[in-house]
């Protein structure tokens, strides 16, 4: 079956007498068990809850994985990646990365005595001196928040594995229907579920889908053992979003075509960074490791204070972190989602402060358009009444 297809043909309701299309949201704490010695599949939902196997389930089929498993957010399940390190370790990231990962690697694995180096991911030759002995994980994103810069992550699954290193990408931005790192040889692949997953912007979660069952064995001894699990509810909302996915995310890339289309002939548009463009560096690549551009754009104007009046100015794109979801949303993400990567750092990683970020969702793309122009002119016109009255000041 394709892609489309699985979204939607999954068991939802394993062994139920009464065959429910709807899997049931099972919102237990505990199980009762036949006896003190006897277990039954289930006995404690932080341990296991069968509304959020049929979720894990159905992630790990979607992701072409031995094993997935669904957390509390996406940083759980990023730190719960982190928990296959110990001390002494060291990680390799790629430096354009969400900033909540940075604060997490920066700020505190750096207390657990695990080290991580950052280096640019999209030149591998440089990325491949900075593995050193104590290597043990190299963590992307593809395409990267917020630059949407590419990785070749066939080529990073072979150097990582040369080196006896795994490899963990971050596919938030694509969602398994447009990008499968485990089939490109990736030994990891984690979601922000709070993104395209879930659709909506109504679920926190995360999700860890594992090449290997015995990698999968360790990150369920840490979901288990730091009970950073998903709960049922958000378990049977993703369920629910996961089988509009396709759908949703074919409407949101024609939006963002649109919008990337009006952007690139904006005078005001210094510099557009979308993998779904031609000359967006790396667009080749992006399209022979994924089935799509996604519908994340960022643009930068040369002028902090025009970026932030464009910002404030639309009324379609809401001012609010995070992607994906279904409504429109912008942000500065130097002032906002990576506010947690000091300036300097920013600077040396090209984050410029005037960089915009758009998640396109699924309005009409008529009224897009209208929205970004209508904030552009409003925000140019602030601009020279704003140079009048210092003019005009003796
Ligand atoms: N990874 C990426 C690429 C993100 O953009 C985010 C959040 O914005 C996360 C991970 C963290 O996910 P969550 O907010 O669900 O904890």
């Amino acid at each position: 079956m394709k892609i489309a297809s699985r979204l939607v043909n999954f068991d939802a309701c394993p062994g139920d007498p009464f065959k429910a299309v709807a899997t049931p949201i099972y919102q237990t704490a505990t199980f009762e068990q036949e006896s003190a010695e006897q277990f039954g599949p289930y006995d404690y939902s932080r341990s296991g809850n069968p509304t959020r196997t049929v979720l894990e389930t159905n992630l790990a089929q979607l992701e072409n994985a031995a094993g997935a498993y669904c957390f509390a957010s996406g940083m759980a399940a990023i730190s719960a990646v982190a928990r296959l390190l110990s001390a002494g370790d060291e990680i390799l990231a790629g430096d354009d990365l969400y900033g909540g990962t940075y604060r997490l690697f920066s700020t505190i694995l750096d207390r657990t005595g695990i080290n991580v180096r950052y280096a640019d991911a999209c030149d591998l030759q440089r990325f491949a001196e900075q593995i050193t002995s104590r290597t043990r994980l190299i963590f992307v994103e593809s395409p990267t928040n917020p630059l949407l810069r590419i990785t070749d992550l066939r080529a990073l699954a072979s150097l990582a594995h040369s080196h006896g290193v795994l490899l963990c990408v971050d596919s938030s931005a694509m969602s398994p229907y447009l990008q499968n790192p485990l089939d490109l040889g990736a030994d990891i692949v984690l979601h922000s579920a709070t993104k395209y997953l879930s659709g909506h912007g109504d679920v926190t979660a995360g999700v860890v889908a594992v090449r290997s069952p015995e990698i999968g064995e360790r990150i369920y001894h840490v979901q288990n053992g730091e009970g950073s699990s998903l709960g049922p509810f958000e378990a049977y909302l993703l369920l629910r979003s996961i089988k509009t996915l396709k759908l949703r995310i074919d409407a949101q890339q024609a939006n963002a075509a649109r919008v990337a289309d009006y952007l690139s002939g904006h005078p005001a548009v210094q510099k557009l960074y979308y993998p779904g463009r031609k000359e967006h560096c790396g667009h080749d690549l992006h399209f022979r490791q994924a089935r799509g551009a996604g519908a994340v754009i960022s643009f930068e104007t040369g002028s902090f204070d025009l970026s932030r009046r464009i910002t404030e100015a639309t009324r379609i794109f809401r001012i609010r972190v995070s992607f994906g979801s279904v409504n429109s949303s912008i942000t500065l993400p130097g002032c906002m989602s990576h506010a947690s990567i000091p300036a300097d750092v920013r600077q040396a990683r090209q984050l410029a402060p005037d960089l915009v970020r758009l998640s396109v969702g699924i309005e009409d793309a008529d009224d897009l358009v209208a929205d970004l122009n209508q904030a552009f002119r409003r925000a140019a016109k602030e601009e020279t009444a704003g140079l009048r009255v210092a003019a005009s000041r003796p």
